[in-house]
Formats: structure tokens, sequence, C-alpha cells
């Protein structure tokens, strides 16, 4: 009896120490917290040339950009949510005509403007998507409403804004959203394809004149706050010229946008339909997750080696739970800013 009770006892001790090693081991994280709290945003990438913006423009972009980014910067300070630091700084950005996002957006086929949004919470991965409405003031806080006040992650066109009416969002004149220079793009596209492209519908103009000759513009956002959470959202008009009701990669969770504490918070923009076949936003946690590579390693390798290799153009901007941040782009540009808890900025367009 003695002796039973003495290897009862060795081998509870050695369990004991053997669950205590493996917890352990999970928890102690040699890398070292960059950052209690940041932020990183985007407002779009695309062929942004310093030849072909002019000074007062550049200043223009910078400073809301800037503007948007301390707003955000402002809210995690203080303690407030990666959810809110998301929401109000995209709310920066959609309500200026500069971005393609909100006011400013850009125009279908038809004249119409139809606007996408996606957010997503690391803690809970619960997200909400909205997709094609055309009178919801503000998309990504739609979006964050599908997420906390329906039993759904995606809402489209009529059924959505409804939904946002009923939870009592600001509605607006569909005319809000006009602004001259974004429709005289979709005037110039239409032009070319009446005058050079044979109306293929896989030729649609859309495609080339956006991506070869001018920018995108969608904005994004993703937060890290005290309280570790990671929150990620995009909103955005879609591509100029878009139709039959076309939805691109930002309010597709995976693709535009992606959070989970575990790993990091991911907002992309550029050509959607490339987005989605390569699941750019799921793709940069999953590697982190399942392959242990660095947000630097899982970003580079899924925008400059599987998207340019399917001939995909775009970035992300990506926040990991350890406060390391990346801007990520295979395009000659891409508006963004971040900053870190000790205040400090960066503001960029251009490749360097
Ligand atoms: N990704 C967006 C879309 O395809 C466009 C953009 O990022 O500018 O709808």
């Amino acid at each position: 009896m003695k002796t039973f009770l003495s290897l009862f006892i060795l081998l509870m001790l050695l369990f004991g120490c053997k669950n205590e090693t493996t917890n352990s081991s999970e928890e102690i994280n040699t890398e070292v917290q960059q950052n209690e709290f940041a932020i990183i945003i985007h407002g779009g990438a695309g062929t942004i040339l310093k030849e072909n913006m002019s000074d007062e423009l550049e200043a223009e972009y910078k400073a809301k950009l800037e503007e948007a980014v301390k707003v955000g910067y402002t809210i995690l300070k203080n303690g407030g949510t990666s959810q809110n630091a998301v929401l109000k700084t995209i709310q920066v950005m959609e309500e200026s005509p500069l971005f393609n996002a909100g006011k400013g957006a850009v125009f279908t086929n038809e004249g119409t403007n139809e606007l996408d949004a996606s957010f997503m919470d690391g803690k809970t991965l619960n997200a909400g998507a909205v997709a094609g409405v055309k009178n919801v003031k503000s998309p990504i806080e739609l979006a964050i409403k599908i997420m906390t006040d329906s039993e759904h992650v995606m809402l489209s066109g009529e059924g959505a804004s409804v939904f946002a009416k009923k939870k009592g969002l600001e509605i607006v004149d569909p005319s809000y959203f006009y602004t001259e220079k974004r429709f005289k793009s979709l005037q110039r596209i239409k032009d070319r394809e009446k005058t050079e492209l044979d109306h293929d519908d896989k030729k649609a103009a859309f495609y080339d004149a956006d991506i070869k000759n001018s920018k995108f513009g969608t904005v994004g956002c993703v937060a890290l706050d005290k309280k570790g959470n990671i929150a990620a959202g995009t909103s955005t008009g879609g591509m100029t010229n878009k139709r039959w009701g076309r939805i691109g990669d930002a309010p597709i969770i995976g693709s535009g946008t992606y959070a989970n504490n575990k790993t990091c918070g991911i907002s992309s923009t550029g050509w959607g339909e490339y987005f989605i076949r390569t699941q750019v936003a799921y793709d940069i946690s999953a590697q982190m997750e399942y392959q242990q590579k660095t947000l630097k390693d899982a970003t580079t390798d899924v925008i400059q080696n599987k998207l340019t290799k399917l001939g995909g153009t775009g970035g992300v901007v990506a926040l990991d739970k350890k406060g390391n941040m990346s801007f990520e782009f295979n395009t000659a540009g891409m508006y963004r800013a971040s900053m870190n808890d000790k205040g400090e900025l960066i503001l960029k367009i251009y490749k360097e």
C-alpha cells in the first residue's frame, strides 16, 4: 500500500510538472511587445506618382491622413477600444471627398454610388459587412451595427438600408456622395470604352483606367488597444464604372478585412477580384498562426509573391498583437499613416 501511495504521489508530481511546463511554454513569448497600443491606416493604393501630384493636393492628402490617424490614436491613448478607434478614424476619411469611401466614392456605370464596408473584432471573431448601399452616410458604422445588432454578418442593397434606418443610422440623399472629380473619371472611362475597347466584358474599361492611370482610394484602419484587442475595418465605393452589382473584396471578411487577437489585423486595398481569389487578409493571419511567420514575412509573401503572381495589384496595412506594424503594397504608392504608443507618426504616399 505504502509503495502504491509513493508511486501515486510520484506520478502526480510528474504529471503536475509536465502540465506546468506546457502551460508556461505557451505563455512565455520571447517576442517583445513593441507597442502597448497602435494604429495603422490606408487611403488606397495604386499608380500614385509624385509627378502627377501637385504640392497642394499632396499636402491635403497628408493633412487628412494625419487628422484621421490622430483621432484613432487619441481614443486608444485614453483607453478607448480598438473598435471605436477604427470607426472614428474611418469616418474622418469617409467624410472627406479625397477618398473613394463615403463622400467621394467612385461612380458605377449607371452613374450611381454603391458603397461597401466591413469590420472585424479580433477578440470575438465577430464581424459585420455591407455591400452595395446607396444612401447610408457611414458604411463602416453600418458594418459595425450589423455585427452588434443583427444575427448576420453581411447585408446588401435595399435590405441593408432598411436595417440602417431601423437602427437610427444617418440616411442621406444619394447626391451626398457626388463629387465632380469622380463623376468626370466615370465620363473619361466611358469615353475610352467607346473609342478604344471592343466591349468584351472581360476588358471592362474600369479596370484598365483605374489601375493604370489613377489611384484607388479605398480607406482602411487596424487598431490595437490597451487591452490587447485588435480591430480592423475597410470602407470603399469600389471601382469606377463597376456594373451588374459588382462587389469587390472590401466587404468580404478574409479578403478585405480580417482580425484575430491571436495573430493580427488587416485591411486591404487594390484590385478586389484578385484580393478575393487570394484571400489576402486571412492568408496573412493563417501564415502567422500555422507557420509562425512574423507579420512582415506573412504580408510580404501574400502581397509580393501570391497576389503579384496572380496579376493582382494593391496593398495592405497590418498590425499584430505585439504592436508590430506593416505597410505592404506592389503599386507605385499607397496613402498611408501609422502611430505607435510613443505618439510617433509615419505619414507616406509613394514607394520608398
Ligand atoms: N478593393 C476595392 C474594390 O475592389 C477597391 C480599392 O481598394 O480601391 O472594390
